[in-house]
């Protein structure tokens, strides 16, 4: 008889997003006049760059015309991008080999697919309050997870110590959901932490685009020693406004051997079998949000985001509420007041003010009491949000 994977028996019912979703849709349906502020979703509201949407038109016309039309793409990625993806790099001071670049559909399929490079009994860490791929994948695959909790002690910062006996660590800067993000002297202790117990860290990049402080490292491989221990996974989701288009790439360096065994030639070998490349019109998007002329644009947008962060951060200062992120991330995390837990706290906000939020509990047991604010909101709902928190606290 069939057996199915009884790993899934372990994952936590998945009822974050979904039971936020069902709360927004009954208000709605309660009252369509009412003005709900949605600061819950990670999702980006701004459309694509110009320089983006001129680069799928043409692409579409070339797949009109037999001259040309393209057929089947090269399963780990069209040339002309690996190469846009490496010299977007090279800003960083490095250059990766557009060899170790694998084109992807974004980091969520990544992070689902990347385990198929470890053996079930490998065990993992995760600091978290986490992006919950981290662990349900993993547990999936039938491998022990192994929290490592961040609290504001440690600035949601979680630091590996002489008794950490992980062979993974999902390393996410700046943090989904915190905001938090590493220093160069933490993410080295990490790298060197890795190399010197012959572990893998994959790091999970996706808000590299929002750092602006020169201390913290947009890439992995800023570090040395990196390129012997690390995964990198990145998205222009964020970045580029992709979320609903779709694209991303992972670097797995040359020089990442385990048991003898190169990490490269393994994913060559299980993307050539389990997939079939990114359609051609979004590689061109792709090349096109990377060049100058797309980033110059992708970062307008960012401004916005960032200036929504700032919005946010002057409302929760007037509060006296303390926070992590909104400096180099679209996220705010501060802990719930008068003692409310993250759900009483969601129900309390939209009572008071419609302002729709993500409780931190859905990250992880330590989000408890916690909760975040999404800076990806509409210019308008944000300052409209900023002042009705200042409302909650004066009635
Ligand atoms: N990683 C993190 C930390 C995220 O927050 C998200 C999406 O919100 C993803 C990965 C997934 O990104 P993508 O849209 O590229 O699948």
């Amino acid at each position: 008889m069939i057996q199915l994977n009884h790993d899934y028996d372990k994952l936590k019912p998945s009822y974050l997003f979904y039971r936020i979703n069902q709360k927004v849709a009954s208000l709605r349906a309660e009252d369509p006049h009412r003005r709900l502020l949605l600061l819950g979703v990670g999702d980006v509201t701004l459309p694509l760059a110009p320089a983006v949407i001129a680069a799928m038109h043409r692409a579409v016309d070339e797949q009109s015309r037999k001259e040309s039309f393209q057929g089947y793409m090269p399963e780990l990625g069209k040339d002309f991008l690996k190469q846009a993806v490496a010299d977007y790099y090279s800003r960083l001071g490095f250059r990766p080999d557009p060899e170790e670049v694998f084109i992807s559909y974004g980091a969520g399929d990544e992070l689902g697919s990347i385990g198929d490079l470890f053996a079930s009994g490998n065990r993992v860490a995760v600091p978290e309050p986490a992006y919950p791929a981290y662990v349900d994948t993993n547990l999936m695959d039938g491998r022990t997870v192994l929290s490592i909790p961040g609290n504001w002690d440690n600035g949601f910062l979680p630091m590996p110590d002489e008794n950490l006996d992980a062979d993974l660590v999902y390393l996410c800067s700046p943090n989904n959901p915190t905001g938090a993000a590493y220093r160069r002297s933490q993410l080295q202790t990490w790298v060197d932490w890795a190399n010197a117990l012959g572990a893998v860290l994959i790091f999970d990049a996706a808000y590299e685009a929002f750092i602006i402080q020169p201390d913290v490292p947009h890439s992995i491989y800023e570090l040395p020693g990196a390129r012997e221990c690390a995964i990198e996974i990145a998205s222009l989701s964020k970045t580029a406004g992709f979320t609903g288009t779709r694209l991303g790439w992972t670097v797995i360096p040359k020089a990442l051997v385990r048991e003898g065994r190169s990490l490269h030639a393994m994913w060559v070998r299980n993307r050539t079998t389990r997939f079939n490349g990114v359609s051609y019109i979004l590689q061109r998007a792709g090349e096109a949000a990377l060049s100058p002329e797309g980033m110059e644009q992708n970062l307008l947008n960012i401004k916005q985001y960032r200036e929504n962060g700032r919005i946010l951060m002057q409302a929760l200062d007037r509060l006296g509420v303390s926070y992590t992120g909104g400096v180099n991330a679209p996220y705010l995390w501060f802990r719930c007041p008068n003692g409310m837990d993250s759900w009483e706290f969601f129900d309390f906000l939209i009572d008071r003010a419609s302002i729709v939020g993500t409780p931190g509990e859905g990250f992880g047991a330590c989000g408890e009491g916690w909760f975040r604010f999404s800076c990806f909101g509409s210019a308008e709902d944000t300052a409209e949000a900023a002042a009705r928190l200042g409302r909650i606290q004066g009635s």
